[in-house]
């Protein structure tokens, strides 16, 4: 491609994958409404109009984007961790560092779309492209998870004001909050589109450690929010295959556009080896 209007060409849907699985909490879990609970306990969760338990898509992507972030530095890959000076890392996702260098930016935006396509990956890392920067859309979307299973019951737990300094409670100060009892299952959808192998190999291996237990929402530090995946599909459609493309352009319903894309951890396994193995000794071979 040697022109912008070719390099925009590159911009529409190539490849899209789809993740469904289950979330289940092992333990207790609360995700905070920031106020009062209908129980008029001190700490609220959030609920839905019909009192059910919420798991909003953003804090599933936090989560996940925080087991990225951890896991990036073992697939060589690069995590700003919005913070320049800590990571010494190169993203735009910092304030002070984007402000620092959008002179730079603003010059290749006048050269053309190449120069700023260029710009934009010199200066986003690799977590950030994955879950989106000022410069750049996010290339992930995650669902709010949809309620399958609950105890039906909201249950209040005692907690104890503990001073900083000496690690003992308080005298007279206690409060109460709210959680979500063990069992709570959810249903869950992840998008991914137009993927490079980078994305694959993170969310992969984000899945994995998902797969086999994490923990989300508050509180996580007294042994709340204990989760794991489990019945992991993957779909996706790949426009370069002609078969999936057609599938994609014709079917009539939504869960038939995609293609069933085979077992995930073998699937995502390849791409992790294929990550960590030099780019150098697959040429020199
Ligand atoms: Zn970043």
């Amino acid at each position: 491609m040697t022109n912008d209007n070719a390099l925009a060409a590159g911009f529409g849907l190539q490849q899209k994958i789809r993740l469904t699985t289950f979330l289940v909490f092992d333990t207790a879990w609360r995700i905070g409404s920031g106020k009062e609970g209908e129980t008029m306990s001190d700490l609220g969760v959030v609920l839905d109009p019909i009192s059910q338990p919420v798991l909003p898509g953003s804090s599933l992507k936090g989560k996940l984007r925080s087991t990225c972030e951890t896991l990036s530095h073992a697939l060589g890959l690069r995590a700003c961790m919005l913070n320049y000076e800590a990571s010494g890392v190169k993203c735009t996702s910092d304030v002070n560092y984007y402000h620092n260098v959008r002179g730079t930016y603003q010059e290749a935006f006048q050269k053309g779309l190449r120069d700023r396509l260029q710009w934009i990956e010199e200066n986003t890392c690799d977590v950030c492209k994955l879950f989106g920067s000022p410069m750049q859309a996010s290339r992930l979307c995650i669902s709010d998870g949809m309620l399958k299973e609950w105890a039906s019951v909201v249950q209040v737990r005692d907690g104890v004001v503990i001073d900083r300094d000496s690690q003992t409670a308080v005298n007279g100060l206690k409060y109460d909050y709210e959680v979500i009892p063990s069992g709570s299952r959810f249903e869950i959808c992840i998008d991914l589109e137009n993927p490079t192998d980078q994305d694959m190999a993170l969310l992969g291996a984000a899945l994995f450690e998902w797969h086999s237990g994490s923990s989300i929402g508050g509180f996580t530090s007294r042994g709340l929010g204990r989760f794991r995946l489990e019945n992991i599909q993957l779909a996706g459609v790949n426009m370069s295959d002609s078969e999936q493309r057609m599938k994609f352009l014709t079917a009539t319903k939504t869960e038939d556009r995609l293609s069933d894309l085979g077992d995930w951890e073998t699937y995502f396994t390849g791409h992790i080896k294929r990550q960590l193995s030099p780019a150098t000794e697959i040429e020199e071979n």
